[in-house]
């Protein structure tokens, strides 16, 4: 049997590569430096292009960006008319900026199970968890697979809910054919540089809905408008005169990140196209590896992965799951988890949550392990990343 690297044995590769990792090129070097030498770095034409190109992409109604996905979630709970006293279900299995973003408004985040194959929210614990406080649905399309989609809008439409998707992982991915952006309420984007395509910091929302985008306009920019129609007053002051009509934020996009998210969305398919590759390879690698579960995937997605997920089965190995990570590392090959419970974390558990509230989020998380993908790795890379995976599995296989 090969020596594992982390008891002295030779690493599976010499230099580490990590889970995620953008991929920025000369085009987008270029976009960003003529904004840079042009009038306006921030609320010019870069950002109306971004909206117009984002929402021609998805084919939804409207589009609007802002700082980063997690002002993109704040928007759309504002938006939803959210505040305090309500709940708004979501799922435990998430980045905390899916609950948080309740909270921000006053309201509580009430978390409802996942699905043990999919790691998706399930529909029926949602149906569970509805109180006559329940305001909205946040379902996060759980490393780019979308969420039932259809059950998820049945139950909002059921009980009179506002269906929000948090797609900070699911740009490019569509279920039954339809653009993931299209088909919630209002769907949340993230450009971090881990995500499919980035610009540094930066989100979007997507609406077909025209009395959620004016609130959403509104909320990325103080609640104010240069809009006489909008206007309460319009006094027919001039044309400096601007009214701030409700309470909103700061979110905008500067230029220069939207030039670069343009550069960004012209590759989207190009990325698909190889994280797909890599996701196959990966199945296929790993779908006969004993102690190592995959994915389960639904037809209705074409999904556009942004995490792959392994899943230890702990009553298979002789190994913890930590013990897997840190001779992942030590292969030079940096796993990440994605991600810890929400409610788990000391913030929400002085709110009261206490662990033990969703038991398959909780028997999922202690499995998972998001392994390399991104569009720029070779296939040396992926062949690194499936070698260091069965080499280690095998050593610790029961
Ligand atoms: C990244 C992420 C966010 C937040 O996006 P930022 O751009 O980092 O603010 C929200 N939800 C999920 C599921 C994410 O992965």
């Amino acid at each position: 049997m090969e020596q594992l690297a982390i008891m002295g044995g030779n690493p599976v590769r010499v230099n580490k590569i990590y889970y995620g990792r953008q991929c920025v090129g000369e085009d987008e070097i270029k976009a960003v430096s003529e904004v840079l030498r042009s009038p306006f770095i921030t609320c010019g034409p870069k950002v109306a292009e971004a909206e117009k190109r984002l929402a021609e992409y998805m084919g939804a109604k409207h589009a609007v960006v802002c700082s980063n996905g997690t002002a993109a979630l704040h928007c759309a709970c504002i938006a939803a008319g959210i505040g305090p006293g309500e709940e708004v279900i979501t799922t435990p299995l998430t980045f905390a900026a899916s609950a948080n973003c309740a909270v921000y408004c006053g309201a509580k985040p009430v978390f409802a199970d996942i699905d043990l194959e999919t790691y998706n929210i399930d529909p029926q614990s949602i149906r569970d968890h509805i109180t006559s406080r329940t305001k909205a649905v946040i379902a996060v399309d759980y490393t780019g697979q979308a969420v039932k989609i259809k059950e998820i809008r049945e139950i909002c439409n059921e009980y009179g809910l506002v269906f929000i998707e948090d797609a900070a992982h699911a740009i490019g991915t569509k279920y039954d054919g339809v653009h993931v952006g299209n088909l919630a309420d209002m769907t949340c984007f993230s450009f971090h540089p881990v995500k499919t395509i980035t610009c540094g910091e930066g989100g979007a929302i997507t609406t077909n809905n025209d009395e959620l985008y004016k609130k959403l306009i509104l909320a990325h920019t103080h609640g104010i408008t240069h809009d006489e129609e909008l206007m309460e007053e319009a006094p027919h002051e001039g044309m400096w005169y601007y009214e701030q009509i409700s309470l909103g934020f700061n979110y905008r996009m500067t230029d220069f990140q939207a030039a670069m998210l343009l550069s960004q969305l012209g590759k989207i398919e190009d990325f698909k196209k190889r994280r797909q590759e890599i996701v196959n390879k990966y199945n296929e690698a790993f779908r006969d590896v004993p102690g190592i579960i995959i994915q389960k995937e639904i037809p209705e997605s074409d999904t556009c992965r942004h995490l792959y997920i392994i899943r230890l089965d702990l009553d298979k190995l002789t190994c913890t799951r930590r013990q897997f990570f840190d001779a992942m590392s030590a292969e030079n090959i940096q796993p990440q988890i994605h991600y810890v419970p929400v409610y788990w974390f000391p913030f929400y558990r002085r709110m009261g949550y206490e662990k033990g509230l969703c038991p398959n989020a909780e028997e999922v998380y202690k499995g998972i392990m998001s392994i390399p993908l991104y569009p720029m790795m070779t296939d040396e890379d992926v062949n690194d990343v499936i070698a260091a995976v069965r080499k280690i599995a095998c050593y610790y296989k029961k």
